[in-house]
């Protein structure tokens, strides 16, 4: 049995594909319903990422690529791909989208001013509009899978590796399983996990009722869905906090409601429900997926890789982590966790761009220094 630590968006993601491949399952949260944490707050807005080319980028619109068509096919009621709108934040920000453009997700298309205008915006210079992109409903998604799967409630308070398998401790009980998968997004105190610098970023989201109808969804320095069944959504993730505010009453998004209402009327917007919550990002900012390096064994073992000697790194047997998806948690989780199953179930070799070795070996020198 492997057990799923974590029931957001990566924890539900990672059992679907693991259960899809004839692994069975034990989807395990601290909560009795999935995607209480950052993913319930979650905008959900799958769309690419625009910029000047890169790695980063080019994963990104990868895993965009995967997304859009799984949730078409799987999720199609509670995905919504009315095309997202990126526009400048700014003046400068508009004279970077022509370098932008080379490397744009394909296909786009350039809006102008007076076509941001028909779609009901103002004080917007236009943007790249991306057809295939849309907004999901991050806790109907996530609902949909742990229901399927079945979710056990359970507050994971310590690990153990006994004889090849993991004994998980918590709530008054002790649960055991072959392997691990760890999706416990921004914290991640179960095991010594330093080398990979995740931190959370804490965000709100309003749920808005509105008579204006919104055609597409758009991203500047905040997101702001298209219109469905008289409701909008309004959200951004900016805030570096060390844990989630618990009772904002709704007050980070009256920034948020500022802005909106500078690029399109939002007169009749009535708050219905806000949700915050954190993000979590690792230190390159790219997602994390495969196996976990056993550092104070890698220490004690092994001190001199403190001073940067090439040793053979050794990894927990029979755990993996899927974290660290940042902003786009709804983008990278279908092909992230895809990877994640073939690796644990077939060994297909994770790609170095998300495996958390990369990170290690900086970070152990520091320790040296
Ligand atoms: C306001 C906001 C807006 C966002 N907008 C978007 C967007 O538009 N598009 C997009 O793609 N992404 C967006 N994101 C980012 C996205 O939400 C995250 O990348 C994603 O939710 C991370 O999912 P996760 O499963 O890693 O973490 P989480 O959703 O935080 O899930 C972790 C789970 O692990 C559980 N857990 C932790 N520790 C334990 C333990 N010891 N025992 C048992 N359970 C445990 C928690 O209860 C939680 O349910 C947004 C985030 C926020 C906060």
């Amino acid at each position: 049995m492997i057990a799923v630590i974590g029931a957001g968006v990566a924890g539900v993601m990672a059992a679907r594909f693991l259960k899809a491949a004839g692994a069975e399952v034990l989807l395990i949260d601290r909560s009795h319903i999935p995607a209480s944490g950052g993913s319930g707050a979650a905008g959900a807005f799958v769309s690419p990422k625009i910029g000047k080319g890169g790695p980063l980028q080019e994963l990104t619109n990868e895993a965009f690529a995967f997304a859009h068509r799984f949730y078409r096919e799987n999720f199609p009621d509670a995905f919504h791909a009315d095309g997202v709108l990126r526009i400048p934040k700014n003046e400068a920000d508009e004279a970077k989208f022509r370098d932008y453009e080379a490397f744009n997700y394909r296909p786009y298309e350039v809006w102008s001013r007076e076509e941001a205008e028909r779609a009901g915006l103002r004080n917007v210079p236009g943007g790249f509009f991306f057809p295939d992109a849309g907004d999901a409903d991050a806790q109907a998604i996530c609902r949909e899978i742990g229901n399927g799967i079945g979710l056990r409630q359970m507050a994971v308070e310590r690990l153990e590796a006994r004889q090849g398998s993991w004994l998980l401790h918590g709530s008054g009980e002790v649960l055991k399983a072959e392997k691990v998968v760890l999706a416990t997004g921004y914290e991640c105190d179960l095991l010594d996990l330093r080398y990979l610098g995740i931190k959370g970023l804490w965000g709100s989201r309003g749920d808005y009722a509105t008579s204006r109808k919104f055609p597409i969804s758009l991203h500047r320095d905040f997101s702001l869905s298209s219109t469905r069944n008289g409701r909008v959504k309004l959200g951004a993730t900016h805030v570096k906090r060390p844990h989630p505010c618990l009772a904002c009453d709704g007050q980070p998004l009256k920034e948020l409601e500022g802005k909106a209402s500078w690029i399109t009327d939002t007169s009749d917007f009535r708050l219905l429900e806000t949700f915050c919550g954190m993000r979590s990002t690792s230190r390159d900012h790219f997602p994390t997926v495969g196996p976990i390096i056993d550092v104070p064994r890698m220490l004690e073992e092994h001190p001199s890789v403190t001073r940067g000697a090439k040793v053979p790194l050794i990894h927990h047997e029979n755990l993996v982590i899927l974290n660290g998806l940042g902003g786009r948690g709804f983008v990278f989780a279908p092909l992230m966790a895809k990877w994640l199953a073939q690796y644990l179930l077939e060994g297909t070799a994770v790609d170095a761009r998300v495996h958390p070795d990369r990170l290690f070996y900086k970070w152990v020198r520091r320790l040296g220094n």
